[in-house]
């Protein structure tokens, strides 16, 4: 009878811990989404009253202008800048809770790869004077692609590449082009990665562990986001990296989706 008992205790202690078991992995996935469903709301409540204040500031902005009311004006401008930064956050968490429902909408169109690059790398210019872009080799080719979205992927290496290069003043891009592909390399000479956590940056919400790039602001939804669109439009990206020597971010595009 011995055996018996011994294992009729075994079996009970067994469907115990699977039940515990599963419990905590329902519980687990139930707190999973209803984190995922808040990001999802928060991030929406968070757009419109933004939306709203930005109109507003645009329209006074106008008017005091005309009334050459020049320090307010100068006030305006840089709170502008502020609300301009909230949005563009607000927007990727809800990019980030799109991807995790399912998928961003994309459009589709014929997109002048190197004269998009060109703008974007205009635009950084303006608003990062403390360091030179340099923009090297061409591609003459258009690719069918989601140009906003694309624009977001290189805008995202470019200002990262940035932010985490204090005091390494160059950051490269360089284009190139086979019979089927495009490549776009973004290079800095900044803080780089350690091997271990190189695959992990394109994950939702990863950061770097490293004090130096923990001092530095960010989300860890760049890249997430930046991943998710160069998949879609059928493409790859990869980094390389040396601790203290850089990083570098090359991305590359079927020259036309589905072909
Ligand atoms: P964020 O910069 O907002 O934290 P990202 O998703 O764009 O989020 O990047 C994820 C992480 O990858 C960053 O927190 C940073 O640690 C690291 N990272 C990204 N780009 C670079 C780069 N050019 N050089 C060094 N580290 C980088």
């Amino acid at each position: 009878r011995l055996p018996v008992l011994v294992g009729a205790v075994l079996l009970e202690h067994h469907s115990f811990q699977a039940i515990t078991f599963v419990l905590d992995n329902s519980a687990r996935k139930e707190l999973e989404q209803r984190k995922d469903d808040f990001i999802s709301m928060a991030s929406h409540e968070l757009r419109n009253p933004l939306t709203a204040l930005k109109l507003r500031i645009t329209l006074l902005h106008r008017q005091l202008a005309k009334q050459g009311l020049q320090a307010a004006v100068s006030a305006l401008c840089s709170m502008e800048t502020q609300i301009n930064k909230l949005t563009r956050l607000v927007e990727e968490l809800l990019d980030v809770s799109k991807i995790q429902a399912g998928g961003l909408e994309y459009a589709q169109e014929w997109v002048e790869l190197d004269t998009l690059l060109r703008e974007i790398v205009d635009t950084i210019r303006q608003t990062n004077p403390s360091h030179t872009i340099m923009m090297r080799g061409a591609v003459q080719t258009s690719l069918l692609a989601d140009r906003d979205r694309l624009g977001q992927v290189f805008t995202n290496l470019l200002s990262n590449a940035i932010k985490y290069s204090p005091g390494a003043e160059t950051v490269e891009m360089d284009l190139s082009a086979s019979a089927e592909t495009v490549t776009v390399r973004v290079q800095d000479h900044g803080l780089g990665i350690p091997r271990e956590q190189r695959d992990k940056i394109f994950e939702r919400f990863y950061r770097v562990t490293d004090s130096r790039q923990r001092a530095i602001p960010g989300l860890g939804m760049g890249l997430y986001i930046v991943a998710e669109i160069v998949k879609h439009h059928g493409g790859t990206i990869m980094v390389e990296s040396e601790v203290g020597k850089g990083s570098a971010f090359t991305v590359t595009l079927p020259m036309r989706r589905g072909d």
